[in-house]
């Protein structure tokens, strides 16, 4: 590392300075952030039960000369900036040459240190700013920056300290999401009387982030995704939560840009659009997002802290990272779902979009394959609404449905039906269980959806159109979707007043349900809150909730099956459209476990 020296005026002048330490939790970032430009292999933080007595981090990075020592805590020295035109390129986390400054100011500081090529370290000891003493000591290569009795000297300061929990929170927060940054690194972090942990270096993000977050507890070892990919100069990578981990605060989410631990409402944004709704609107996402692109696109120099970043191009970032986290969800359901039996493990479930795959130059590397339906749509609705007898259409010809039914009733592995609520199958790395209702919600929102923004679905013609007397509203719902109810497959007309006939409703859902979730949908009031959703998506929604079997619904087996199936092959199969889980999956792991096996 070059050697220290202090900063010209013109540069200081380009550098937004301010009021660096707020509070315990900057004292700790910024001696973390040293210890890691240090090229540190082995960090260790010990923090008090009141992180205001005492912050210590030590590390075995590069260290410092005795002269080095001594300027470090002066204001404006650094090692790391020499040029204004430098701090386009900053690699470094550090360059401005304050943080020792500052934090000497207000605590009684000890840094000892010893460099590589100098036979005994250097301990300088300041007390509010003033240094009392700098002494020779015995140490190995690397530094020790201990901080003690923060703002003693700034009474106004320590009063505007929240509670001891808090600062020790926000504290712990940034600690935390330096060690899911660098999984390289050996990390030692102690709070007294809470907090313990010594984490070795770790292979992956994954690995590490599996230490503390599991892989999402139902789910096995299919269960949080790691996921890399490159949009338009943006590269993101990170580890996302399961959507059942999703929590009601951002607490766990952490986010680095080039490698320095921030704050974004950016890519908090981006990572929850991400996940759409898999997960309830009150909720969020627990994840990892690690961005990387060209430093001259970054602003690290808005935030005196910087704690936030500012991009050059908020939106491309925003699109990148929202683009790359909904890849990485719609390949939640992977591979190892495809139904089989067998003991075996389900192997790597995320073949290709672990942290190590390369990705593919034009963009995220490709999907795997979705697992293909046994059959189309149109045939699984119908086989799931037996029986075909009660269809008087023109889609269902006997002979058809007979083969049809014929094909499903051997499959080659039987799905139970539990208090016809829950489905039970077996899967190759041990089961699944899906909850009916949900499940044909998602099925029928996705169908729904299709039809709305696409190629408009088949209708089947009753034989007895359906009389429905409606009131003024719901006559006024039903004159502002028709375009949309017919695309969904309904076919409506006015008769009388307030009466409507139905003479079709779409294929393969039974009259009956169909009336209901037409019914429903011009009930309207209910759904039109502030969800923000457009009307097409509320459409959707109200449709496939009140079209899909009930819970309490008992199902054959070719209906259980052709359910199962089609959820798979459903783009989102993990959530309902309101975000309540489909299904919990129980790996073989987990009951081997259970069962005292391992
Ligand atoms: P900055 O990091 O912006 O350069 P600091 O006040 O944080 O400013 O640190 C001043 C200088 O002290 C750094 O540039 C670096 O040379 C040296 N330094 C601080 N902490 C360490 C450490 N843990 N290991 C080695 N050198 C350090
Ligand atoms: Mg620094």
């Amino acid at each position: 590392m070059s050697r220290i020296h202090i900063l010209p005026p013109d540069v200081v002048g380009k550098i937004r300075a301010g009021e660096v330490i707020d509070r315990p939790a900057a004292v700790a970032k910024e001696l973390i952030e040293n210890a890691i430009d240090a090229g540190s292999r082995l960090i260790a933080v010990h923090v008090g039960s009141s992180p205001d007595r005492l912050i210590r981090v030590q590390d075995d990075g590069a260290g410092m000369t005795r002269d080095d020592a001594a300027m470090s805590i002066k204001r404006h020295a650094t090692s790391k900036l020499e040029h204004d035109s430098e701090l386009s390129s900053i690699r470094t986390l550090g360059f401005r040459g304050e943080a020792l400054a500052s934090i000497a100011e207000v605590s009684r500081l000890t840094l000892s240190t010893r460099s590589a090529e100098d036979l005994t370290g250097t301990q300088v000891e300041v007390l509010g700013g003033t240094t009392i003493q700098v002494s020779g000591v015995g140490r190995a290569t690397g530094t020790t920056v201990t901080v003690e009795d923060l703002f003693f000297n700034t009474p106004a300061r320590l009063r505007f300290l929240k509670s001891r929990e808090s600062e020790t929170r926000a504290l712990s927060r940034v600690v935390w999401s330096y060690i899911f940054t660098l999984p390289g690194i050996h990390w030692r972090f102690l709070i007294e009387g809470r907090e313990d942990v010594d984490l070795p270096p770790a292979a992956d993000f994954l690995e590490r982030w599996s230490l503390v977050y599991g892989r999402g507890a139902a789910a096995g070892v299919e269960g949080s995704v790691s996921f890399e990919g490159e949009i338009a100069g943006v590269r993101v990578r990170g580890v996302l939560g399961t959507p059942e981990q999703a929590r009601a605060n951002r607490d766990h989410q952490f986010f680095a840009v080039n490698g320095r631990v921030v704050s974004s409402p950016t890519l908090g944004a981006a990572l929850r659009q991400g996940y759409g709704n898999l997960i309830p609107s009150d909720r969020y996402p627990i994840g990892l997002l690690l961005i990387e692109l060209d430093p001259s696109l970054v602003d690290v120099n808005v935030h005196p802290t910087k704690r936030e970043v500012r991009f050059r191009d908020e939106s491309r970032v925003f699109q990148a990272t929202r683009a790359a986290v909904e890849e990485a969800m719609r390949r939640y359901v992977p591979v190892g779902v495809a139904l089989g039996s067998g003991t075996g493990s389900a192997g790597r479930p995320f073949a290709g979009v672990d942290a190590t795959s390369p990705s593919s130059s034009e963009g995220f590397p490709a999907a795997p394959s979705a697992s293909q339906p046994l059959l189309d749509g149109l045939e699984i609705a119908r086989a799931l609404y037996a029986p075909p007898e009660s269809l008087g259409s023109d889609v269902a010809r006997e002979g058809e449905t007979g083969d049809l039914r014929e094909h499903l009733a051997e499959p080659e592995i039987a799905i139970w039906q539990l208090h016809d609520r829950y489905l039970l199958a077996p899967i190759r790395g041990g089961l699944v269980i899906v909850d009916q209702h949900a499940a044909h919600e998602r099925i029928l929102y996705e169908e729904a959806r299709e039809r709305l923004f696409g190629a408009a679905g088949p209708t089947q013609h009753l034989l007895f159109p359906r009389v429905l007397d409606l009131t003024r509203d719901e006559l006024d719902m039903l004159l502002l979707h028709e375009p949309q109810l017919k695309r969904l497959g309904y076919e409506v007309a006015l008769f009388g007043e307030r009466q409507i006939a139905v003479r079709g409703v779409p294929a393969a859902i039974p009259e009956e349900a169909a009336i209901q979730a037409l019914k429903r949908v011009l009930l309207g009031a209910e759904d039109a809150d502030a969800s923000g959703d457009p009307p097409e998506e509320r459409l959707a929604k109200t449709f496939a909730c009140h079209a899909a079997v009930r819970s309490g619904q008992p199902l054959k087996p070719v209906e259980r099956r052709a359910l199962v199936d089609r959820l798979f092959a459903t783009e989102l199969p993990h959530g309902d459209p309101h975000g309540r889980a489909t299904y919990v999956r129980v790996s073989m792991e987990e009951l081997d476990r259970r069962f005292g096996r391992r």
